[in-house]
């Protein structure tokens, strides 16, 4: 860690004195508190476009995104009028809204196999549902994950999860039942042996496999060609249901998310992030007959005192309604290469291990060769070096996700100065980090 660049931080160090006497850790959620990389989390005070702007007047270009939501960048005008126009109106009103409709008729044309869709709170709450509804539509218990993928807080998904609990180097979490954590299965990501014996061995008991079509949790592990086709495969002879758990990829890697992007068809799918435009939110959704089990049209419950809410509702509409319009996966796509390429280029002229691993704008930099496949090899990565990287990109003005293994993001508001700024802070970085 960098003490000149504590001392700047003197606000934020202030604020997170106070923090830490009243929230656990100092924080709303773990990975926040910088745990992984040592040093003072930044207290944020505003954000626009492709930056945020810390409580002691730092600037930094963002590539967090409020770890995935923000696509059009920070307080983009059409979904601040649309938050506005909203809040106007009422911010709640615990009934229908033509504001949910109009979001799910988006979502349902944007990814066809989500015929039905229910609108929640959260990615967790997505997640949760969607398995109780595997389990209650296939009347089977035990669910298969793989190791690294992230869906949540839910007890059975605590499980060798990515995200916090791979960053805290957490096996799961005290408070999961031995109950919650024996109807989990967790085989490794690209396995697809691993998944075929399983299948062959005990097919008949699995309601479900969930999986993030491309992991974003142990930062950003894309599938193999073939992993993804033998989920679907295997799943369906054995008549367990395949569950995708789009939180980061949906809208993210195309309008279609994972499923659009590489040709598969899941039975159900979790959303929420960019949906949301950075309002709480999440929803599940999927084939017709699955989901018409959902209360009231059917016996399994789940319900919401602010599922669907207007707000989050509106900012998710505006931000589709944006990212719908032509170019934008190109353009994602095209600044996300030339950052790739800018950060390759230079860890290779300092002779420095290093590997971007990418989809469209969803990436992460692995200080390691690569390609990194599953959760063991991406634990090979150096991650004393990332906090060391991570201290000297945060003083050079470019704020990255605290921990090794995030999914960073580019949004549709990082321009091509912003990139020239992150690959000459990468390089000053690089070389500090090495020191
Ligand atoms: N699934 C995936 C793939 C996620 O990345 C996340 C959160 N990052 C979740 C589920 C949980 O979502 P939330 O944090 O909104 O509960």
């Amino acid at each position: 860690m960098d003490s000149g660049e504590e001392r700047r931080a003197a606000r934020s160090r202030e604020l997170w004195e106070r923090a830490r006497q009243l929230l656990p850790g100092g924080v709303s959620s773990p990975v926040r508190a910088f745990a992984a990389v040592g040093g003072t989390p930044r207290f944020i005070d505003r954000a626009k476009g492709p930056y945020v702007t810390d409580v002691d007047g730092i600037r930094y270009v963002d590539y967090v995104m409020a770890w995935g939501p923000l696509i059009l960048g920070h307080a983009h005008p059409a979904v601040v009028q649309a938050v506005q126009r909203q809040a106007e109106q009422g911010t709640a009103y615990g009934a229908p809204t033509e504001v949910e409709l109009a979001l799910a008729e988006a979502i349902t044309a944007a990814m066809p196999s989500m015929e039905r869709v229910r609108f929640v709170n959260s990615g967790t709450e997505a997640a949760m549902s969607a398995l109780r509804l595997a389990r209650a539509f296939t009347g089977r218990d035990k669910i298969v994950k793989f190791a690294g993928c992230y869906h949540g807080h839910a007890d059975s998904l605590l499980v060798e999860a990515g995200s916090g609990v791979l960053t805290l180097g957490l096996p799961g979490s005290p408070g999961v039942t031995a109950g919650a954590a024996a109807d989990t299965w967790v085989l490794p990501y690209n396995d697809v042996a691993a998944v075929e014996e399983l299948f062959a061995r005990h097919g008949e008991e699995i309601a479900a496999v969930i999986v993030e079509p491309i992991a974003g949790n142990m930062g950003v592990v894309p599938p193999d060609p073939g992993f993804l086709p033998a989920l679907r495969r295997l799943t369906r002879e054995a008549g367990a249901l395949l569950i995708f758990d789009e939180v980061i990829t949906g809208f993210r890697v195309g309008l279609g998310g994972a499923q659009g992007l590489l040709g598969i068809v899941p039975d159900l799918t979790c959303l929420g992030k960019i949906i949301g435009g950075g309002l709480p939110v999440g929803a599940y959704g999927g084939r017709a007959d699955i989901m018409e089990r959902v209360a009231p049209a059917g016996p399994v419950y789940q319900a919401g005192t602010l599922s669907g809410n207007p707000l989050a509702m509106a900012a998710g509409l505006a931000t589709l309604e944006v990212v719908s319009q032509p170019g934008t996966y190109e353009r994602l796509e095209r600044q996300a290469a030339r950052l790739a390429e800018g950060l390759l280029a230079e860890a290779r002229a300092q002779d420095v291990p290093y590997c971007v691993q990418r989809v469209g704008s969803m990436w992460t930099g692995f200080f390691h060769p690569g390609p990194l496949r599953n959760l063991e090899e991406v634990r090979r990565s150096d991650t004393a070096f990332y906090a060391r990287y991570f201290h000297g990109m945060l003083r050079e003005g470019v704020y990255l996700p605290p921990s090794a293994f995030e999914a960073a993001f580019v949004s549709l508001a990082h321009t091509d100065q912003d990139i020239e700024f992150t690959v000459e802070a990468h390089a000053r970085a690089l070389r500090r980090a090495r020191q």
